[in-house]
């Protein structure tokens, strides 16, 4: 069984409610098992256009080729009604493999690890909830990247699965 970590986010529709559903579609798929969940995120747009993103990362392991997973990922993109009419086009559900354990490779259909998981907050304060010493291959430890996205707005939503000292209150944007 392979680790690997999977960054969910969107800014269409219901976003909680949409991340939650297809972490279910995630977890009933064989050949894979959920290992954590990080609580939910809401972040601004980087590079992006639309409203703030839910973002949430989850740690699996798996039997799954890294294809076979892209394939998995991709099949529960589009169950949520994914459409890609433009690069960087707000989105109902994005599934980006992360990192694969034991997997590097450039290939533009499956880059691993992703090429902006130290570049961007709302991956690496998920990420960095569920796996706090994570180390990564040619990178480092992965915490040491937060200084660089400090000035990226995120914050952490209230959930059921949070310490109660860590439960942030939810302010929806004010628009
Ligand atoms: P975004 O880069 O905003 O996530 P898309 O979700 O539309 O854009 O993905 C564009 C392409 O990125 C997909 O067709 C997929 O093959 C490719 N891709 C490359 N590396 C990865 C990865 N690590 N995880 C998911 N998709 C990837
Ligand atoms: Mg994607």
């Amino acid at each position: 069984m392979a680790k690997a970590f999977i960054g969910f986010g969107g800014n269409v529709g219901d976003t909680r409610q949409i991340i939650t559903d297809a972490m279910v579609c995630l977890a009933l798929r064989s050949q894979l098992r959920i290992i954590h969940k990080s609580c939910l995120y809401q972040s601004a747009p980087v590079e992006a256009t639309g409203g703030d993103y839910i973002n949430s990362v989850v740690q699996i392991e798996t039997d799954l080729t890294p294809y076979g997973l892209l394939h998995v990922c991709q099949t529960i993109e589009q169950q949520f009604g994914r459409e890609r009419p433009y690069e960087n086009a707000p989105r109902t559900l994005d599934l980006d493999i992360l990192y694969f354990e034991g997997v590097a490779q450039g290939d533009t259909e499956l880059t691993l690890p992703h090429p902006r998981i130290t570049e961007r907050s709302f991956v690496l304060l998920p990420l960095l909830e569920i796996a706090p010493d994570f180390f990564l291959p040619e990178f480092g430890a992965l915490k040491s990247y937060l200084p660089q996205v400090a000035h990226q707005r995120i914050e952490k939503l209230t959930c059921r699965n949070c310490a109660s000292d860590e439960k942030a209150e939810y302010r929806p944007p004010a628009h």
